[in-house]
């Protein structure tokens, strides 16, 4: 499943093969292409910037409104790059988006979203323009992210670290192996704990996936055996690698049906307060499975 740092790594490699190229062919395949930009500007424009913000990617293009490309991945996108004339290792007809220049093909297969925007409507937009800080980035700003943490204080700490309103680019995986390493029950309300406490959470997730931002088998654990390559996550039945307990594993109530692997012992988890079973979802929208 695509996270922060699977985005954050398709964004470098497009950057690296389509920043500052002109832009020779274009094609979208789009529910949403806005009034301010026409699609045909696009080529002969140039490739102005590639960026990711979380789960979302952005390609700036310089066209008379300055167009951006949005696309997000959810659990099925992926972004390509290929030689002209190489073969493709989906068909053509999947691509949502195809992007040519003389020297690459970069086409996007099942993106849920693909939007064509104007610069200056990406901070109108439901979902980008309330984007917490980006949790991967340099200048990730941990005040504003404790500050967000704070704005809504009666859930759980697992539950409010998926919000991308509140972090942008924190996902399943990493969210329960930071928990683990911070020693914090999942089910923790987000109220009863300190500032303190949510730094170190928070920490704990920047530096797992800053770690993992350059690719490879994701990885929690860095010891010699490559199968052991997570403290918690999908590791319910196993022992724990620091206690011995089993690690068990456990839901969260909310619109978002989400699941926790957990220590009870090494993350005092108080058994009353997990799910054992997925709770009905309060939203049947059938399209809104995850968060964004
Ligand atoms: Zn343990």
């Amino acid at each position: 499943m695509p996270e922060g740092d699977t985005i954050f790594r398709a964004a470098t490699v497009l950057r690296r093969h389509l920043a500052g190229q002109v832009v020779t062919g274009f094609h979208i395949d789009a529910p949403r292409v806005s009034a301010a930009v026409r699609e045909d500007e696009i080529v002969g424009s140039t490739v102005k910037a590639v960026e990711s913000n979380g789960k979302h990617l952005f390609i700036h293009f310089t066209t008379p409104h300055q167009a951006v490309l949005h696309t997000h991945m959810k659990m099925s996108g992926s972004w390509h790059v290929y030689r002209p004339g190489e073969r493709w290792w989906e068909p053509e007809s999947e691509a949502r988006v195809v992007i040519r220049t003389a020297n690459v093909v970069a086409p996007c297969f099942h993106p849920p979203i693909v939007e064509l925007l104007a610069a200056n409507e990406l901070g109108l937009h439901r979902v980008v323009g309330r984007l917490g800080p980006d949790i991967i980035r340099d200048d990730f700003d941990m005040d504003e992210a404790i500050r967000r943490l704070r704005e809504k204080q009666d859930r759980d700490i697992a539950t409010a670290l998926l919000d991308q309103s509140v972090i942008s680019g924190i996902g399943n995986v990493f969210k329960v192996e930071a928990l683990f390493l911070a020693r914090t029950s999942p089910w923790a309300v987000v109220r009863d704990l300190t500032d303190e406490q949510l730094r170190a959470i928070v920490g704990q997730a920047r530096k797992l996936i800053r770690l993992n931002r350059d690719g490879g088998d994701r990885r929690t654990r860095f010891g010699l055996d490559p199968a052991d390559r997570m403290w918690v996550d999908e590791r319910a039945g196993l022992a724990c690698h620091v206690c011995g307990s089993v690690v068990q594993q456990g839901w969260h109530p909310g619109e978002d049906v989400r699941k926790s692997w957990y220590c009870a012992t090494c993350q005092n988890v108080k058994p009353e307060q997990v799910y054992r079973a997925a709770p009905v979802p309060v939203s049947r929208r059938p399209h809104r499975r995850e968060r964004l």
